[in-house]
């Protein structure tokens, strides 16, 4: 008997190429677009492990979670780390990329996570990425939580190392990714004596073996199912247009961020400016006195399917994670988040408007 998962012919070379060219066209680059066969941390680090060394100087900006890893991989390579951290409920601003460039002028490596799924924030690249090309740093972008949820434009940006995964606002599959890299990258990699080479983490392989030989034979048998996953995510994201996708998640957190405010009893939106706010996902301040994390598990009893979560770590107390991304950038996903959070808070004895938050989605939903 066949099954639609297994019986599946090998995924040739040929298929293999035509994917990236998809991914590339999503990102809009012109530049080599590798697929790496593994979670987006596979080409986060290893984007790091051959770009930077002991003669690195990284500016590695902190608006969340992934940007201390970032610094952690950098310093681990032996590279000097200048870390500029802003506060969680805020972004970063090309001004303070600028001053720190000042300070440092040695700084030749710039990180910088696009969007945080995790703290819900978004960073102005394209103004960012003015100011590291006219210093002529290397720039790295995890792109993992912003493809498809807003535009991301490696070319236009001026992004050395675009890094992005399908498993958010892509609703794909989570177990490959891919990276763009520009011939800035690929020479500083070269010239890395530390730089992985043979090995799993290594981009180098994947050059020399797979792109400079004209993509005619893979390095390893790839993770096929999640190949054709990736391919048939990207085949409905052109369908329905990549502007129409990226328009229903900025939809979502418009409306979760004005139901969240009718809501009232004390929640409000964790990113104070809604221009600072990232459309893949919406993350709110619990009110004072109650605890993000137990409200959560009380609106999860109800419905365990809801896109809630609470913050990581320390943020399990604070924050709530609403994330409407890839199937749940819908209007039902919002409203049952929000009736959800408002019977929660109810409980607790808090005085909330419930049908005021969800008129209120409706409206903003537009
Ligand atoms: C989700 C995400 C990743 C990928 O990490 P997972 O936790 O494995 O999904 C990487 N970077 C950012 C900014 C993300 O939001």
């Amino acid at each position: 008997m066949t099954h639609p998962l297994l019986d599946l012919p090998p995924l040739g070379a040929a298929r293999f190429a035509s994917i990236e060219d998809r991914v590339a066209r999503l990102l809009s680059t012109g530049q080599d677009v590798v697929i790496m066969q593994g979670e987006a941390l596979l080409p986060l680090e290893g984007a790091i492990r051959a770009t930077a060394g002991p003669g690195t100087t990284a500016l590695n900006v902190v608006t969340g979670p992934y940007g201390q890893t970032f610094g952690d991989w950098l310093r681990d390579c032996g590279a000097t780390v200048i870390d500029l951290a802003v506060p969680f409920h805020t972004a970063v601003t090309a001004e303070q990329v600028r001053a720190a460039f000042a300070e440092h002028p040695e700084i030749d490596f710039v990180s910088l996570v696009h969007a945080e799924a995790a703290t819900g924030n978004t960073n102005p690249v394209a103004e960012i990425g003015e100011a590291v090309r006219a210093h002529g740093a290397l720039f790295y972008l995890d792109a993992v939580a912003s493809i498809g949820a807003e535009p991301v434009l490696p070319d236009a940006w001026g992004v050395d190392l675009c890094v992005i995964g399908a498993q958010k606002a892509m609703g794909g599959p989570a177990g490959v990714s891919a990276v763009s890299v520009s011939g800035r990258a690929w020479a500083r990699m070269a010239a890395n004596p530390r730089a992985p080479r043979r090995s799993y983490l290594s981009l180098l392989d994947w050059k020399e073996r797979w792109i400079d030989g004209g993509r005619k034979a893979l390095l390893h048998a790839p993770a096929q199912l999640e190949m054709l996953a990736l391919e048939a995510c990207v085949e409905r994201i052109e369908a329905a247009g990549l502007d129409a996708v990226m328009a229903r998640h900025a939809a979502a957190a418009a409306a979760t961020r004005a139901g969240a405010l009718a809501l009232g009893g004390g929640l409000e939106p964790y990113v104070h400016d809604a221009a600072e706010a990232a459309p893949v996902a919406t993350t709110l301040r619990a009110p004072s006195g109650t605890v993000a994390a137990d409200l959560v598990a009380r609106a999860l009893s109800a419905d365990p399917a809801l896109p809630l979560a609470a913050g990581g770590g320390a943020l399990a107390k604070e924050m709530i994670r609403v994330n409407h991304y890839g199937p749940e950038a819908t209007p039902g996903a919002v409203r049952a988040s929000l009736a959800a959070l408002g019977a929660a808070l109810g409980e607790k004895g808090l005085d909330v408007d419930t049908e005021g938050a969800l008129r209120a989605v409706e409206a903003a939903w537009g």
